[in-house]
């Protein structure tokens, strides 16, 4: 997969290049590159903003630098997306990086200050895509992280394509909880059903995990995972087997709950007697 990304801070993707993604590149799986948006400034300062039209605070970047940046990195027969990274974008999610995943070629355009002029992303962007309810101050780490989990997607990639699978996400479930060496660490052991190589016993193990934390976290997310789907006999056991242990940690907590209710009326009723002394 091909990544370009604009920017006027490309000394900022150092970290696209190391790690998982790094090895991707050298083993020729992915190509990324930076491309400084500045370097196509036909202003004589080689500026890239100015201020806006109407008023208001902070710099709008020009238009003409993006386009003609655009224009030369997609070339004559581009087929891929065209990306601004913005808060009104539609929100990545892991959907969205799935069908991102299957493209060949994906341009990243990044603004800062204020934002971009329209007339850029009306010319030159296919889709705005945000990472999240909040504003930085510059899309450059909205790219990192749309780059990261979309590359890490690209077949080959993570080197064990079931480790996406498994993932947070992608099963519909979050991910149950993972250990490894020392079996034990600070007085907690490791579950024993992971250290008895029973295979099926071990999947039980991680589906129940998988649906508690989602009930407990994100009950939306697990009421759609639930909702409509099959289960075999023994399915049906695991997921059962969740909802109990849920039905009991409650029962456990409401008592618990009563119980200091109890105490602090007790300590009340002492206050009140005390006072009549
Ligand atoms: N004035 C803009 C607004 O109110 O929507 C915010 C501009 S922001 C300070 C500068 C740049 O950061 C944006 O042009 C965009 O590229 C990037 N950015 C900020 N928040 C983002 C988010 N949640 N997702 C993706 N990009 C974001």
């Amino acid at each position: 997969m091909k990544i370009t990304i604009l920017t006027t801070f490309p000394e900022m993707f150092a970290p696209l290049h190391t790690s998982i993604l790094g090895r991707a590149e050298k083993a020729g799986l992915l190509a990324i590159r930076e491309v400084n948006i500045r370097q196509y400034s036909k202003n004589k300062h080689h500026n890239t903003d100015d201020a806006p039209f109407g008023g208001g605070a902070g710099m709008v970047m020009l238009a003409q630098p993006i386009v003609d940046a655009m224009r030369d990195v997609q070339g004559e027969n581009f087929s891929g997306r065209r990306i601004y990274l913005s808060p009104r974008g539609e929100t990545l999610t892991q959907k969205k990086a799935e069908a991102l995943a299957k493209e060949d070629e994906l341009i990243l355009l990044c603004g800062h200050y204020e934002g971009v002029d329209q007339r850029a992303l009306d010319l030159c962007i296919d889709e705005e895509i945000s990472i999240g309810d909040y504003v930085l101050t510059g899309g450059e780490l909205a790219a990192m992280v749309l780059v990261d989990c979309v590359a890490r997607l690209v077949p080959g990639v993570l080197g064990c394509e079931e480790s996406a699978v498994t993932e947070s996400f992608t099963s519909g479930l979050l991910e149950y909880p993972q250990y490894t060496r020392p079996r034990e660490f600070e007085g907690l052991t490791v579950p024993e059903v992971l250290l008895n190589g029973n295979h099926a016993k071990i999947v039980d193990w991680q589906t129940h995990e998988a649906l508690y934390i989602t009930l407990r976290r994100r009950p939306e997310m697990a009421k759609a995972y639930l909702d409509g789907r099959k289960f075999t006999r023994h399915e049906k056991k695991v997921v059962d087997g969740v909802f109990e242990r849920i039905r009991a940690e409650d029962d456990e907590a409401e008592r618990a709950a009563e119980a200091a209710d109890g105490k602090s009326a007790d300590a009340d009723d002492e206050c009140t007697e005390n006072q009549d002394i």
